[in-house]
């Protein structure tokens, strides 16, 4: 069979540990048999992100800015520890953040649902997809410590130099205070990433704060989520038949809970954080949950939402095969693949992506897994299997479909 051709070039981004093995693997067993793959390499492990002064990272968030589809291999963000193990000249940034500041991204993530994986909620029978704000709010406040008998105030001062106050609290005891703040332009290009996101996927789209208690703040991102929707998405909502609609945080709980799935769920920066750890562990395994960043102008870099699985690395140094789950990173190839392939109007590439992630869930369904994967698993002729062996499996099935 000839080998599909592909026009513009993925942004190809390496990363590290466990993820980094099965990356090498995924490409020669289940890519480059198939795709006559054209990338533009960006290596962002940890070793080269330390070499280049973290350069080839931003390196490749721009490429993103000009190629418009990227997929991203899961990468170690330092810490104390990672210092030492890697003689590091600097504890450097979350790749993730920087990538995402610089193509002011939002995330969406996703389940990828399978028979005899069941979810703690058996409602759910169709993904939930969360999208978080990641600007602002508690991620970049000022707080202090408040001794009693002290006055607290919010003042603001205008470019003219004229202040406005506001007593925060006149404390009577020692205290806390808190500072947060977000932007009208950053609530905006989140709110149309959103808005965009759900057209691209034909899913309908909830957003919930908590505005009924915080009267200004919450609720400008409501009326930015409103004004953009009825200035720019109403029309195109109702010709792709889905629905947006804004309602209180708690009364969105609530009906995610009882709902079947199938929408996404946008989230401010605090909310999408905790939810989205919620959905993730409801839904079963870090293994089957993707993510995709997406700018307001419409580039999309996908991955995993899992780490780089360190303890399986540790193994795999040792000598050991590894039952490690490389699902999510398929998704993340056959998510960029479908994006390019739609982008460049090359047919071939989605039928390919459709094609690989069902091979994938029917060897899942199958009952071959790794092996946390299996320990979930409900189905009787489960086979826990090393990674090598599960994606041999997954080949053989797409091989013949
Ligand atoms: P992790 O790599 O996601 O692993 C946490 C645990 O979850 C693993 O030890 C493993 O459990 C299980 N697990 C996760 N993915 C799995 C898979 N594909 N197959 C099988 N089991 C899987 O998170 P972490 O240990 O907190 O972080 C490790 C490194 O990854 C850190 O350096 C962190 O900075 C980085 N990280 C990167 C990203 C990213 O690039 N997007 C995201 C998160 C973390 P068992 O060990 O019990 O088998
Ligand atoms: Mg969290």
């Amino acid at each position: 069979m000839a080998k599909i051709q592909m026009k513009t070039p993925l942004v190809e981004m390496d990363g590290d540990e466990m993820t980094r093995i099965i990356w090498q693997m995924i490409k020669d067993i289940l890519v480059n048999p198939y795709i006559d793959l054209k990338t533009e390499y960006y290596d962002l492990g940890l070793v080269n992100r330390n070499d280049t002064n973290d350069q080839v990272t931003v390196d490749s968030a721009e490429a993103t800015k000009r190629l418009g589809v990227a997929v991203k291999c899961a990468t170690i963000t330092p810490n104390a520890q990672r210092m030492t193990e890697y003689n590091l000249k600097e504890m450097w940034k979350s790749p993730n953040g920087t990538i995402r500041a610089i193509l002011d991204g939002t995330v969406f993530r996703a389940p990828i649902l399978v028979k005899g994986i069941s979810t703690y909620i058996p409602t759910w029978t169709k993904p939930i997809t969360i999208a978080r704000h990641a600007y602002g709010d508690i991620y970049k406040n000022t707080e202090m410590k408040v001794a009693e008998g002290s006055k607290a105030e919010l003042v603001v001062t205008a470019p003219d130099g004229t202040e406005t106050r506001q007593t925060i609290h006149n404390f009577k005891g020692d205290g806390i205070i808190q500072g947060v703040h977000n932007t009208d332009a950053s609530i905006a290009s989140f709110a149309r990433t959103c808005f965009n996101y759900a057209l691209d996927t034909k899913q309908d789209l909830w957003f919930a704060t908590k505005d009924t208690i915080s009267k200004t703040y919450d609720h400008r991102f409501k009326d930015i989520f409103q004004e953009i929707y009825d200035a720019e998405y109403k029309e195109k909502f109702e010709e792709a038949g889905i629905e947006y609609f804004y309602t209180l945080i708690d009364d969105a709980v609530a009906r995610v809970i009882r709902s079947e799935g199938g929408y996404i769920w946008a989230c401010k920066n605090y909310d999408g954080d905790v939810m989205s750890d919620m959905l993730a562990t409801a839904y079963g395994s870090l293994g089957l949950m993707t993510s995709v960043l997406v700018s307001p102008d419409g580039k999309y870099e996908y991955e995993a939402a899992h780490g780089t699985v360190t303890r399986h690395y540790y193994k795999h140094l040792k000598g050991e095969k590894t039952s490690t789950n490389p699902i999510a990173t398929i998704f993340a190839w056959t998510g960029a693949f479908r994006k390019r392939g739609e982008l460049d109007a090359i047919p071939e590439l989605c039928e390919y992506a459709d094609k690989m992630e069902a091979a994938c869930i029917k060897t899942m369904e199958d009952g071959i897994m790794d092996r946390n994967l299996s320990m979930m698993c409900t189905l009787e002729n489960k086979q826990a299997v090393d990674t090598e062996t599960f994606l041999r499996e997954i080949a053989k099935r797409y091989d013949n479909m």
